[in-house]
């Protein structure tokens, strides 16, 4: 079956309406979020919304908890505070609740969902090297584990112990290797290509395909302008960083 994984929405209702339209335009059956569906845009309820009905399970990102008050902000940087703190003020008490329920792990069609680090998910480590996820494929047992967090789109392969590291957008999957797969960032991108990204990922054809499609940047950077959000958190959106 096609199955599509997103990411790191960040309340970014036109990168996720892109995003949606191409799940549709390629009949994959089955939907999951691995979180952060809040924090720095400017529609957190308009995506939770939009999203909600569609996905067969999702993980807590550290922004969702953050703005439904269970994550204190001490380590989030003064753009990220504000915009968790606005969001709380936003969210409905239901999506509220919503968030504030979401697990930190999930297991999906045999693969593991977490937001950021599989070996202690609590902790929001981010997953950027092969000794990274070395540490982090010894720490769980399933042969793929989809992550999130780092907003940096890249595959791990493990063949035994040797690790290989791609960010290649077309991956084929080789049996008896174990994956460690980083998603794209929905709504805020942060690779320096400022398109919207999502993964699809074929279980039995044995293939993941790395997904970038062009949004109405200019419509999310508005919103956020008009929200009364940093500016800063509208800006980055065109530079992909
Ligand atoms: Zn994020």
């Amino acid at each position: 079956m096609l199955r599509a994984i997103v990411s790191d929405i960040h309340g970014n209702l036109e990168a996720l309406e892109a995003v949606l339209a191409d799940v549709r335009r390629a009949s994959a059956g089955a939907l999951v979020s691995l979180g952060d569906f809040v924090g720095y845009g400017a529609s957190p309820n308009e995506c939770i919304a939009r999203l909600r009905p569609h996905i067969e399970a999702a993980v807590a990102g550290n922004h969702d908890l953050a703005a439904c008050g269970k994550l204190k902000l001490g380590y989030f940087n003064p753009d990220a505070a504000a915009a968790a703190r606005w969001t709380d003020a936003a969210l409905t008490p239901e999506n509220r609740a919503w968030l504030a329920d979401l697990p930190f792990r999930a297991r999906w069609a045999g693969a593991l969902l977490v937001h950021a680090s599989p070996a202690e998910p609590a902790e929001w480590n981010y997953v950027l090297s092969p000794a990274d996820a070395a540490l982090e494929l010894e720490a769980f047992e399933e042969p793929l584990c989809f992550i999130g967090h780092s907003h940096y789109p890249g595959t791990f392969g493990a063949e035994g112990r040797r690790i290989r590291y791609t960010r290649d957008h077309e991956v084929r999957l080789e049996p008896g290797h174990r994956y460690l797969v980083n998603v794209s960032s929905v709504g805020q991108p942060r690779d320096g290509d400022p398109r919207a990204g999502y993964l699809l990922w074929d279980d039995e054809a044995g293939w993941l395909r790395h997904v970038r499609l062009e949004y109405d940047v200019a419509g999310a950077m508005r919103r956020i302008h008009e929200a009364g959000l940093p500016r800063f958190l509208a800006e980055r959106l065109q530079w992909g960083e």
